[in-house]
């Protein structure tokens, strides 16, 4: 009788056994039995004839006569699972809608021919929105199957619309609710779409006959989850595009690292004096708060830009990445930090001072009377925040601004920008996080001010430089006029290190920050690895790892961290692989993160 081998969208990586009574084909659904459950998962396999023991039971139905995915699609989700270290099962849970994993027949994909059938990459970066728009529009006129891929769902919104009513007819927008969402995945299968434009949720779309994906900045962070497993999207598109043979066109404001290096793409906006001002917070008029210790600096040229353009009608940013009061709060008598009682971690002072929120886990305290350690009276925030920045916006400067706002986003959603437009017809200050940025495409601010640029690049990660690069790039050119507008830096160190490719490009900036990532052996010229799991677990890897003369390194504040420098993937899986045993499904499993570039 013929044995098939089943992945179980679940943490482990042990594909399960079945009897099957027919002989199946890899890729397929199957629902199968599981403890006293049963459940959908796709044959990993040819099936086998195998000798008949009792044990093994049989499967409860075969879903699919013919594998319900794109060929390429299918492979990337095996290749996924192997290089991310978490087994097809989850890499397939991860890709797919939750509708997969149920009995409903899907009809017959439709294999369109591809018509390029070879693997070629396009780049296109620049400030110049209008020119990329351009020629994305080429992919969906063309002969080609294209995926049409924005970071973020407003965006994609944004480009459908430039596109003719004749041409949208060929395509589809991807929609945004799941039900929705689930009959256009499965429309893509049957070859009447042409193209898709979509936000990262449309990237593994199962378009029939894919031959073109086109990223539109491919280096925001928007491509990035923000939970296990983590990936950017690009990693693995750029890997679905060679499997399908298609094209790979990459577009943005800037590349990527990985992008430039291997393009090395020339940066035609490289001189952006007039519109930068730099200003050393050390010269900055330090505005003193009530019960704070530090303060947050307000200089001359930041007023100044403000208020005039505020005088002609125009939006202001101000970006803080602090939110609350103060980032922190410590006794003055003993000099302890308050801190979480359930996770330690420092607390927030903030709602204007009725409350402590953990910077962590999010717990939330009303503000003690006494420090909990020595019984002292004088507490004392540190680390002024937007809610401090947004008093002194108001009060100080109350004559010249009307309309300051504050954005927090404690909601998790921002405000429609095309609703405040027509709140405030003459304007805003907007007092907020980085997260204002996206506000820049409907309200494109004539002035953004970083008060604090040096904490965006603080981060203890080996690309927080990149990432406060990249942020205050996007802050200089997002939005309709993104050319005209001043951005004010103010930094202990105005216009050096990073700072200095805001000046003069970002081909600068990467030069200088891929010489110091190869010299240290980091991404994308090194993978980087975290494993993280229970402690038990992570000694008797570590272990594992230094029999095996691994390079690894332990996180000095989680004994549970793990960090390694390889490229020797199949070795490193081979080590893992006991620790992702279903044998082990009573305890929890190590997660495994990958950072490539
Ligand atoms: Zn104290
Ligand atoms: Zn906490």
């Amino acid at each position: 009788m013929p044995l098939v081998s089943a992945a179980v969208p679940a943490p482990w990586w042990t594909p399960l056994t079945y009897r099957s009574e027919s002989v199946l084909g890899e890729g397929l659904r199957v629902r199968v039995p599981l403890g006293r459950d049963s459940r959908v998962a796709l044959t990993v396999a040819e099936s086998e004839e195998g000798a008949e023991t009792e044990k093994i039971k049989s499967i409860e139905r075969v879903i699919d006569e013919k594998p319900p995915l794109p060929a390429e699609l299918w492979r990337l989700i095996k290749w996924f699972g192997d290089t991310w270290f978490i087994g097809t099962g989850l890499a397939a849970k991860t890709l797919l809608p939750a509708k997969f994993f149920t009995d409903e027949k899907l009809p017959e994909i439709r294999q369109t021919p591809n018509s390029y059938q070879k693997f070629s990459v396009e780049s296109l970066y620049g400030a110049e929105l209008s020119k990329r728009y351009e020629y994305y529009r080429t992919a969906a006129e063309g002969g080609d199957r294209a995926l049409i891929l924005f970071p973020e769902a407003k965006l994609a919104k944004a480009f459908w619309k430039t596109l003719p009513k004749g041409l949208q007819d060929c395509g589809a927008l991807w929609p945004l609710s799941p039900q929705a969402r689930w009959k256009m995945w499965r429309l893509a299968r049957s070859g009447e779409l042409r193209f898709i434009v979509g936000s990262p949720a449309a990237a593994f779309a199962p378009l029939a006959g894919l031959s073109a994906i086109v990223m539109d900045e491919e280096n925001s962070g928007s491509w990035r989850t923000q939970s296990h497993p983590l990936f950017h999207t690009r990693s693995l598109l750029g890997v679905r595009a060679d499997f399908a043979g298609s094209r790979l066109v990459l577009g943005g404001i800037m590349p990527s690292s990985k992008c430039y290096l291997r393009a090395k793409p020339i940066c035609l906006e490289d001189k952006n004096d007039e519109r930068l001002v730099f200003v050393s917070s050390n010269d900055s008029q330090s505005a003193e708060f009530e019960a704070l210790r530090d303060t947050l600096p307000l200089s001359v040229p930041l007023i100044r830009e403000s208020v005039r353009a505020r005088e002609e009608g125009g939006w202001v940013f101000w970006l803080l990445d602090r939110k609350g009061y103060a980032s922190e709060i410590l006794c003055e008598e003993c000099g302890n930090t308050l801190r979480c009682a359930r996770c330690g971690s420092s607390m927030r002072w903030e709602d204007s001072k009725k409350c402590l929120s953990c910077n962590v886990c999010g717990g939330s305290i009303a503000v003690p009377q006494s420090c909990p350690n020595c019984g002292g009276r004088l507490l004392i925030g540190s680390r002024p925040g937007l809610e401090a920045l947004y008093e002194r916006a108001r009060s100080a400067l109350k004559y010249k601004f009307k309309n300051v706002l504050l954005i927090q986003n404690k909601e998790e959603k921002l405000p429609d920008g095309k609703q405040l437009k027509r709140e405030f017809p003459d304007g805003a200050l907007i007092v907020g996080t980085r997260r204002l940025l996206s506000l820049c495409d409907e309200l494109s601010p004539a002035a953004v001010g970083w008060i604090d640029a040096d904490a965006e690049a603080r981060g203890a990660e080996y690309d927080s430089k990149a990432r406060a690069f990249a942020m205050l790039w996007e802050s200089m050119w997002r939005g309709a006029e993104g050319c005209e507008r001043k951005v004010i830096v103010q930094s202990r160190r105005p216009s050096t290190g990073w700072q200095e490719g805001l000046r003069r490009g970002w081909g600068l900036f990467w030069r200088r920050e891929l010489k110091e990532r190869s010299e240290w052996e980091l991404p994308p010229f090194m993978p980087l690895i975290k494993i993280s799991a229970e402690r038990g677990d992570a000694r008797k890897i570590s272990q594992k790892l230094d029999e095996a003369g691994a390079e690894y390194w332990a996180s000095e504040e989680d004994a549970g961290e793990i960090w390694v420098r390889t490229k020797r993937f199949a070795a490193l899986r081979e080590i893992l692989k006991p620790f992702f045993s279903i044998a082990s499904t009573k305890k929890t499993f190590p997660t495994v993160s990958l950072y490539l570039d």
